[in-house]
């Protein structure tokens, strides 16, 4: 069975004034029940303000928490922050840490939602509000594990390598478009910069070229994976030429190196754009269950 972690509220109307597709969540969550007995359900509870505070400034989590966000932060996020939003912000980095304890236990697990890999300390951007990534591994690291965060979205984890620079106990490696947002990158304990239309060989082997002396040198007890489905060639917001096979190929590749260790992986989803909200969240659904079907235990 693969554990998901999923929780109502990650399905949300759209907020007034909102470019991002809020239905993503909701597709994913009907593609997972169509899998029937091979999904365990979880469902996670929000976290406690401190823990935001871990890694995000207090003022932010409150502007959050009461929803009155200014107006500035809102258009850097891209959507206004309403109280159905920031319930939603606040139980999503909840799943993320459901996800990293059920793959302790299992082997693996998948949030449904998160991989909010652009929320920084003082704001949110690039649809992101807090950063889940962020907030699980300061977490975990907080409780004694060691955590790398694999981001394979087509855009940098900067908000995460931001947040998580400087702790002794977590790693961040991020591959991405070079030319992709954000415009000016943050540096993360690893970054792999791609230059655009790299297709599938190419990206998987500098991949694994990439990460395996990283996850070697380091030696994590757990990692953290933001399996963004955005470096798809038809991607809206993407920059590169990965097929939907390049991407399944990805996740047994990650899968792989961290099942030859012996190491728990959790997974959220993460970017994904164009129009065909049921195709996006179909990819996402297809990295679960790969990710699942070679680390469940
Ligand atoms: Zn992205």
């Amino acid at each position: 069975m693969i554990a998901v972690v999923h929780h109502p509220d990650y399905v949300t109307p759209a907020p007034a004034r909102s470019t991002y597709r809020w239905g993503k969540n909701g597709a994913i969550r009907d593609l997972l029940l169509e899998e029937g007995d091979r999904i365990a359900w979880h469902c996670p509870d929000p976290v406690p303000p401190a823990w935001l505070e871990a890694v995000h400034d207090p003022d932010y989590v409150a502007e959050v928490l009461a929803a009155r966000v200014p107006a500035d932060k809102a258009r850097r996020i891209g959507f206004p922050v309403t109280e159905t939003v920031a319930r939603r912000a606040q139980v999503v980095p909840g799943g993320t840490l459901l996800a990293a304890r059920l793959a302790l236990a299992r082997g693996f697990a998948a949030n449904t939602a998160g991989g909010s890999h652009h929320a920084l300390a003082t704001t949110g951007a690039g649809y992101c509000v807090f950063n889940d990534l962020a907030v699980a591994a300061a977490r975990l690291a907080e409780e004694g594990r060691r955590v790398l965060v694999v981001d394979c979205d087509v855009h940098q984890g900067d908000g995460t390598a931001a947040l998580l620079a400087g702790r002794p106990d977590c790693a961040t490696y991020s591959i991405h478009a070079d030319k992709n947002f954000p415009v000016r990158k943050a540096r993360s304990t690893l970054d792999v910069p791609l230059p655009d239309g790299v297709g599938d060989d190419e990206y998987l082997d500098i991949l694994a070229r990439t990460l395996v002396p990283l996850l070697d040198g380091f030696g994590p007890d757990l990692i953290l994976y933001q399996a963004g489905v955005d470096p798809f060639a038809g991607d809206r917001l993407g920059r590169l030429g990965v097929s939907e096979a390049g991407l399944v190929a990805r996740e047994r590749l990650v899968a792989g190196l961290a099942r030859e260790r012996g190491l728990p992986l959790a997974s959220t989803v993460g970017g994904g754009y164009g129009d065909d909200t049921v195709a996006i969240a179909a990819r996402h659904v297809r990295a679960i269950t790969t990710l699942g079907d070679v680390l469940a235990r």
